[in-house]
């Protein structure tokens, strides 16, 4: 985007990584994952498909455990309440 001798260069990278959400993505449109996770990191996105616009599904397979454990154990410490 830029550098700290010359500022930014590239606004265009700015207005791309903005328009870059959990809503832009086609594969979080339907994963119940998507208000934790936010879409997934873009740097992985780039790398394994050249593009931010995507998502990669070893971290997606691994956020969508994180979120279910997270919801297990919630419930289990709600029925350890009662
Ligand atoms: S887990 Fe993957 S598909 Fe689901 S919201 Fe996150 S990036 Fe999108």
């Amino acid at each position: 985007m830029g550098n700290v001798d010359e500022g930014i260069t590239k606004p265009e990278i700015a207005e791309e990584f903005r328009g870059c959400s959990v809503y832009s993505k086609e594969s979080c449109r339907t994963c119940f994952a998507r208000f934790y996770c936010s879409g997934g990191c873009m740097a992985n996105s780039y790398k394994f498909h050249n593009t931010i616009h995507d998502t990669y599904e070893v971290s997606c397979e691994m956020e969508r455990k994180r979120v279910e454990c997270a919801i297990m154990i919630k419930a289990a410490l709600a029925d350890e309440e009662q």
